[in-house]
């Protein structure tokens, strides 16, 4: 394992501290050692009384290829006994029992657990995002309060491709809403950064030349405001979209989510459906989807 970490941290300006993911070689996919790096990360800026606004940004040509699904051959038993190599931070549960017991809590923990606890910073984040920002990438920028994103950026859950209805982080009803939720999960296909801007899930989309530097001119305009009422507003809007029923929508297709899993092991012994690596992973030219998700790995 490499002692570099996947995740940088640096003050980018007075007042605001910017995480990049630095696993650029991956395209910054999403392991358990990356996922708690970030948490590590996003802790400490939360924690931090000069910091009043996070940036979060990716190096490399792409923002996120999401979940690393080749992490330990994806072996469940594996990933859930990698879970002892990390201080876990929320209630999940025993991470190691069989069955879809520790699978579902290492799941809760690290990918909707996380998420809402980053959600939840009482200070704004801004995701910063370029390229290709896939499934899993969405569960890093959706918690953030405001999306920039780069004029080639684009978006994508290709999880009905592998098995599973939607990322553990069910939100796209409120991202996109109804309608274009249901068509980009049904066609598992790209949204361009300019129409996930039209659909309210983008705030702006710049030349990517000029996306650190337009992201890092917003997050200081916004840290010249009083941290307390920054704090409020955020905790007003979010428990806004809660009263409309997020969370308890988040729950249940959580749930659905592990039966997915499950049926999909069930019928064979995999939690994704394998024909997803045979048809979607592997490298076809001249198709746009698979030119990011798992090249130079
Ligand atoms: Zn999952």
């Amino acid at each position: 394992m490499s002692d570099i970490s996947p995740v940088s941290y640096e003050m980018a300006a007075s007042a605001v501290a910017r995480i990049t993911l630095d696993r650029a070689e991956a395209r910054n996919a999403q392991d358990t050692r990356l996922l708690y790096a970030l948490n590590d990360a996003f802790e400490r800026a939360a924690a931090d009384p000069e910091v009043k606004v996070i940036i979060l940004a990716a190096n490399g040509p792409h923002f996120s290829a999401g979940h690393d699904v080749f992490e330990s051959g994806n072996n469940v038993a594996q990933l859930q006994k990698s879970m002892s190599e990390h201080h876990t931070v929320t209630t999940a549960g025993a991470f190691e029992r069989p069955g879809a017991e520790g699978y579902m809590a290492r799941e809760e923990e690290i990918y909707i657990g996380f998420c809402e606890r980053w959600r939840g910073i009482p200070k704004p984040t801004i995701a910063q995002v370029h390229g290709k920002c896939i499934s899993g990438g969405l569960m890093l920028v959706w918690p953030c309060d405001i999306i920039m994103a780069s004029d080639d950026a684009q978006f994508l859950d290709n999880t009905v491709d592998m098995g599973v209805g939607g990322v553990e982080l069910f939100q796209h009803a409120w991202e996109f809403g109804m309608r274009k939720a249901k068509e980009l999960l049904f066609t598992a296909e790209w949204l361009s950064a300019q129409e996930a801007m039209r659909l309210g899930m983008v705030n702006h989309v710049v030349p990517r030349a000029e996306l650190p530097q337009r992201t890092l001119d917003l997050a200081e305009r916004i840290a010249r405001k009083p941290s307390f009422a920054l704090k409020l507003a955020k905790e007003a809007l979010n428990a806004s979209q809660d009263a409309q029923g997020r969370r308890e929508a988040l729950r249940i297709a959580f749930g659905l989510h592990q039966l997915a899993h499950w049926h999909n092991h069930a019928l064979f012994g995999s939690i994704m459906d394998p024909r997803f690596y045979r048809d979607t992973m592997k490298k076809r030219p001249g198709e746009a989807r698979d030119d990011a998700p798992v090249k130079d790995r």
